[in-house]
């Protein structure tokens, strides 16, 4: 090239013809310098996933963990190391391009599906007019129609207001907020076995020490705890039917012998239990505890952070039951991933406390009101609670055929497609496995499948799968369960 730039100085008439040829050579030398440059800065960082997209090496999902390990906290942990790109339906995507069968829902919080049309809609055209003002300085109609909404749809006559805030524990501390407002009482009763939350009240009503408690205190004063309605474990040492709800009655004594029912304000209790192991209750254990809650002057606060919007095929868990309490709270799925949550109450509870003495900055956001807005739309214009009793038919009656195939499964329990297995090494004693459960999903994350353990041993397997999810991936998460139980058994 050098030499061409020489040789354009010998004669002005082959000059031109040179300028063209030195051109050419300079253009070709730093295109090479310049594509040099580009392969050596990526050589070892250009992958491309299983779908042919192109990642680099801080996508991969080991490279992505190191990373994490340096910044996050230990404490706030994941199931699984696998990080995700992007979801649709009830299948999720990490950034290596592998393809997972959700059947966790992000704990409950996805019953209409990862990325529904309807909701990443609403959320566009929400983004475009307004994110936040605040709803106690300067409000907007949202909340007001999904208030109304939620009112509508929550179990009993009786009638209704609401709160919102943005978490699930966030709701419950206010749930107990209102009800000692309303009843000048402070005594609190939880449950054995029951989860709700982690923030100082959460932690302090939930039951399982660790991970939730261990080393977390000292709790909030003014709670105290009964047993639950379990009948696979029954604390009564009795067999339902013919037990006449003894754990019901219980909290007669209760009231004599742990904390008098004039210093009670509420009971709080989740008609099943979730992160407990899925335990439900039988059908007439709700009526007789509220019962025995009207006549002691004690409310009953329904947390259905976990079993509302749906996933026991109903949109709440108390209308399966039949009782209307008089405070519930919702969460998780009311807002389809965006954090939003209610507590709705008969009015004249909910409307006792002073103005602001309930509320937070970010209550009702205009964002996640238009996100429950789309999740209440889809329910009704794809008949999802219909779905999801068909979804709950068939995963009992698949469990039950695993049960008689597995001596691995003590139990198969839940109401509708709220429902889980709970694993034992010996049936008649009834004795937890919780390293099974934890091989089986292990077993299933290695075939791409998603399934979560719970329970106050670690050993019961839930399904939360969004209730959209088709007939084939169901079918398909169905038989590596199988498998897995086959394999570890
Ligand atoms: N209550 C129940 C019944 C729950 O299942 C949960 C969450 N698993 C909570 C409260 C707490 O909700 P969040 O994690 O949104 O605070």
């Amino acid at each position: 090239m050098l030499m061409c730039i020489r040789l354009k100085s010998i004669s002005t008439s082959f000059g031109l013809y040179l300028d063209v040829i030195a051109l050419y050579f300079l253009y070709e030398y730093f295109w090479h310098c310049i594509c040099l440059i580009g392969v050596i800065s990526v050589v070892g960082q250009v992958k491309t996933n299983q779908k042919g997209e192109e990642m680099t090496k801080q996508q991969t999902n080991a490279a992505l963990h190191e990373r994490r390990n340096n910044v996050i906290a230990k404490g706030f942990g994941s199931a699984t190391t696998k990080y995700i790109s992007h979801a649709k339906g009830a299948i999720i995507t990490d950034v290596e391009g592998q393809d997972y069968i959700d059947f966790a829902g992000g704990i409950a919080v996805m019953n209409v599906g990862h990325s529904h049309p309807k909701v990443v809609k609403a959320l566009k055209d929400q983004a475009e007019k307004l994110t936040h003002t605040c709803f106690m300085v300067a409000p907007y109609e949202s909340p007001v129609e999904l208030a109304e909404k939620l009112c509508d749809a929550a179990p009993g006559d009786s009638k209704k207001s609401v709160m919102f805030v943005s978490t699930g524990a966030e709701a419950v501390e206010n749930a107990i907020k209102i009800a000692r407002y309303h009843t000048q009482k402070t005594g609190i009763i939880a449950f054995e076995n029951a989860f709700h939350g982690r923030t100082l009240m959460g932690m302090t009503l939930t039951s399982k020490i660790k991970p939730y408690k261990h080393g977390l205190g000292p709790f909030a004063p003014e709670v105290y705890r009964i047993p639950y309605a379990n009948c696979y474990r029954c604390p009564f040492g009795q067999e339902h039917p013919g037990c006449n709800l003894e754990c019901a009655e219980h909290l007669e004594d209760f009231f004599i012998s742990y904390v008098g029912a004039e210093q009670t304000a509420a009971i709080i209790i989740e008609p099943v239990q979730g992160e407990g192991g899925f335990i439900a209750p039988p059908k007439e254990y709700f009526k007789k505890l509220k019962s025995l809650c009207e006549k002691n002057s004690v409310l009953m606060i329904a947390d259905e952070i976990q079993t509302g919007i749906g996933r026991t095929g109903y949109m709440f868990a108390m209308e399966y039951y039949g009782v209307e309490a008089d405070i519930t709270t919702v969460a998780k799925s009311l807002g389809a991933g965006m954090p939003i949550s209610a507590v709705i109450g008969k009015k004249e509870i909910m409307d006792s406390v002073h103005p602001a003495g309930i509320g937070g900055t970010y209550s009702a956001n205009p964002m996640c009101c238009e996100a429950a807005l789309a999740v209440f739309d889809i329910f009704e214009s794809e008949d999802l609670l219909t779905k999801a009793k068909q979804l709950g038919e068939k995963l009992h009656a698949t469990f039950t055929s695993f049960q008689e195939k597995h001596a691995l499964i003590g139990d198969v329990r839940g109401v509708g497609p709220m429902i889980a297995i709970e694993l034992v090494s010996d049936r008649e004693k009834k004795t937890p496995a919780p390293e099974k459960a934890k091989q089986l999903v292990d077993f299933c994350l290695e075939r791409n499948l998603i399934i979560l353990s719970c329970g106050t041993y670690g050993n019961v397997i839930r399904l939360l799968m969004p209730l959209v999810i088709t007939d084939e991936q169901l079918d398909k998460g169905m038989e590596i369960i199988e498998n897995g139980l086959t394999a570890i058994s």
